[in-house]
């Protein structure tokens, strides 16, 4: 290849979570030229385990991922760790700009880029993501059953999140920080379902003494008193960033921040479809995966409709 030749490729991802290793494997056995590029790295990398997917339960994310690229190797999917850097729009297809490793040309994109999770700065929170601290109970709840959980409660609507966690654990405590006013029947409701309220401020987040049992894992919550509340568990779904990518693109976006697509996966822009967290609140790794092989069909569907009609392959 030259300078000036540019590699074409049927479909570029971006993006190899669960949503665009699917897809991946889709487009692969349906014949296609595709790229994959990853920049890594997972959404659920602070996670030890993945949970609640049908023979991949309890998988560490690493693995799963390993596992997934190996059956796309005798599809011919390449696998480029790589940024996407832009996707743009040409009179036929795209050109996908990669850090550092030049320029892809591609007939459709697909983007399965996941969502960027905010943590919030309060200390000890990081340390303690995807060890203590949750977005999901589907994901940990039945590991933490019963503990005693609390919930940081950002938002009113993580009121109703509390009552529902009261199917893995009768001791909960909401942590409002003032955020917002609570209604009476609110707390009423709270109260009546056994659910403890703390208004107070949180300075910081506990883990466990290192030499004892509870290293690295969430003991206390700190309040802005130095009062604690002992915890064992903290659910705290963060707020969620488009990737970088996505925002520059300009899709549109449902009142969720989500990317909005059709019936068939396509975005706002034609051939850029999306698929996995980027574009739903309804959020699991098997669920990515099934949307990444939904809209990896779909895609192959348009594509080998194009190529019969204008014999394009
Ligand atoms: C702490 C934690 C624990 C979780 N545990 C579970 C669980 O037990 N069970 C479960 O079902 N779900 C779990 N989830 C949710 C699950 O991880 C997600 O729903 C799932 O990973 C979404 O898959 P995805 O393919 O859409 O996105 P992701 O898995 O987020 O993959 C997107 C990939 O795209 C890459 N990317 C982004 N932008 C670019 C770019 N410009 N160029 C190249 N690559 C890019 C990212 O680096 C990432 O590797 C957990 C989530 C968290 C945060």
């Amino acid at each position: 290849m030259t300078g000036q030749d540019v590699e074409t490729v049927d479909v570029v991802i971006v993006g190899g979570g669960p949503a665009g290793l699917n897809a991946a494997l889709t487009l692969g056995r349906a014949r296609k030229r595709v790229l994959l590029c990853d920049a890594g790295p997972p959404r659920n990398a602070a996670a030890e385990h993945i949970h609640g997917f049908v023979t991949r339960d309890g998988t560490p994310p690493r693995e799963f991922r390993q596992i997934a690229r190996e059956q796309l190797r005798p599809y011919g999917v390449q696998l480029r760790e790589a940024r996407v850097e832009a996707v743009q729009t040409l009179a036929s297809g795209f050109q996908v700009v990669l850090q550092g490793a030049g320029a892809v040309s591609a007939r459709r994109v697909l983007l399965a880029t996941g969502m960027v999770d905010v943590l919030p700065d309060l200390p000890g929170f990081r340390e303690l993501w995807g060890k203590s601290i949750f977005q999901c109970p589907y994901c940990h709840g039945w590991e933490v059953q019963g503990q005693a959980f609390g919930v940081l409660a950002t938002q009113p609507p993580l009121l109703d999140f509390a009552l529902f966690l009261t199917g893995w654990s009768p001791h909960i405590t909401v942590f409002t920080e003032q955020r917002f006013e609570l209604p009476p029947e609110q707390r009423e409701r709270l109260l009546r379902a056994g659910v403890q309220l703390e208004e107070r401020r949180i300075r910081r987040l506990l883990p466990g003494a290192e030499d004892g049992a509870r290293a690295g894992l969430l003991e206390a919550v700190e309040l802005e008193d130095g009062t604690r509340v002992a915890r064992e568990v903290l659910f705290a779904p963060p707020p969620q960033q488009q990737s970088r990518v996505v925002q520059q693109l300009g899709l549109a976006l449902d009142e969720l921040g989500c990317v909005r697509v059709n019936a068939h996966y396509e975005t706002s822009i034609p051939g850029i479809y999306a698929a996995g967290d980027l574009t739903t609140r309804l959020q699991g790794a098997v669920i990515a995966a099934a949307a990444g092989c939904a809209a990896a069909s779909m895609l192959n569907h348009a594509l080998n409709l194009e190529s019969a009609e204008h014999g394009s392959r």
